[in-house]
């Protein structure tokens, strides 16, 4: 489930003994849960932090780790800035709330619940309706190798135009969305957003749906300037992708977020 592949292959060579992140172990699921959902409320304030809010739209789950079937998410209609611990709602396959006090977007989450029922080994998925992504979900195109960022996403995304645009979808597309998901980390859902899956953490499925929004932001910029950007050559993207698009490499970028809010914001954890 978890990547081995890229861990300290790139940014920690020769550096034992000094300060690293490292990922926290846990000798019961309940630790384990507790953690997860930490991390689970400090992804709603980074997504807030990134103003990738929008009313009431947006959701982010994560698997109980006891209870696989079963997800973690942020409540229906709170701000992703006002998301805590004590607000979390715990959400079955058919989108029934199990543990918890607030509603879900039950037409949104049944999106989630499709796409987590399909494949077992995703562990998280971020959706939101974000200015930037949903923007260049109209164009119907994939993301170019325009960047080294940018390159982490290369053959590692698809475009769903299955019931593109259509309003009252995310019910019946469930199924078709999850699909798409089959072996890469994000989908742009033509005339909806941004999706990204992750098969490790929530950490990096929150950081990997900042970076493709940033990555499409960039995207329009540079295209709207009449001029046609250069493009990482292919084997070069897939270099990139495999050194630094790895879901440890958005879990070692998501670090620096979740130390800061737990500093800036102990509200998180009420
Ligand atoms: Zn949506």
């Amino acid at each position: 489930m978890i990547d081995l592949g890229n861990r300290v292959s790139i940014y920690q060579p020769d550096q034992d003994g000094l300060i690293f992140p490292e990922e926290p172990s846990f000798n019961s699921p309940e630790a384990l849960r507790l953690d997860r959902k930490k991390r689970l409320v400090a992804a709603c304030r980074a997504f807030a932090k990134h103003g990738l809010d929008f009313g009431f739209a947006g959701h982010l789950t994560v698997r109980d780790p006891e209870h696989p079937e079963l997800y973690w998410t942020n409540p229906m209609a709170v701000h992703f800035s006002q998301v805590k611990l004590s607000n979390l709602i715990l959400v079955d396959h058919d989108g029934r709330v199990i543990e918890g006090d607030y509603a879900v977007n039950r037409a949104g989450f049944v999106l989630h619940a499709a796409v987590h029922e399909m494949h077992p080994d995703i562990v998280s998925m971020c959706h939101a309706h974000t200015e930037y992504g949903v923007a260049f979900a109209s164009l119907g195109i994939p993301l170019a190798p325009i960047t080294q960022d940018a390159s982490c996403f290369y053959e590692d995304h698809v475009v769903i135009r299955e019931d593109a645009g259509h309003v009252a979808v995310e019910e019946d597309a469930g199924t078709r969305v999850a699909k798409a998901f089959t072996g890469v980390k994000a989908a742009i859902h033509q005339n909806h957003g941004l999706l990204t899956a992750s098969r490790h953490s929530i950490d990096s499925c929150a950081w990997w749906f900042i970076a493709l929004e940033r990555a499409c932001r960039q995207q329009l910029m540079v295209e709207a300037t009449g001029r046609k950007p250069v493009e990482v050559p292919p084997e070069s993207a897939r270099y990139s992708r495999e050194h630094v698009g790895s879901d440890y490499i958005g879990w070692l970028h998501f670090q620096p977020i979740y130390t800061e809010l737990q500093e800036s914001q102990p509200d998180m954890f009420d």
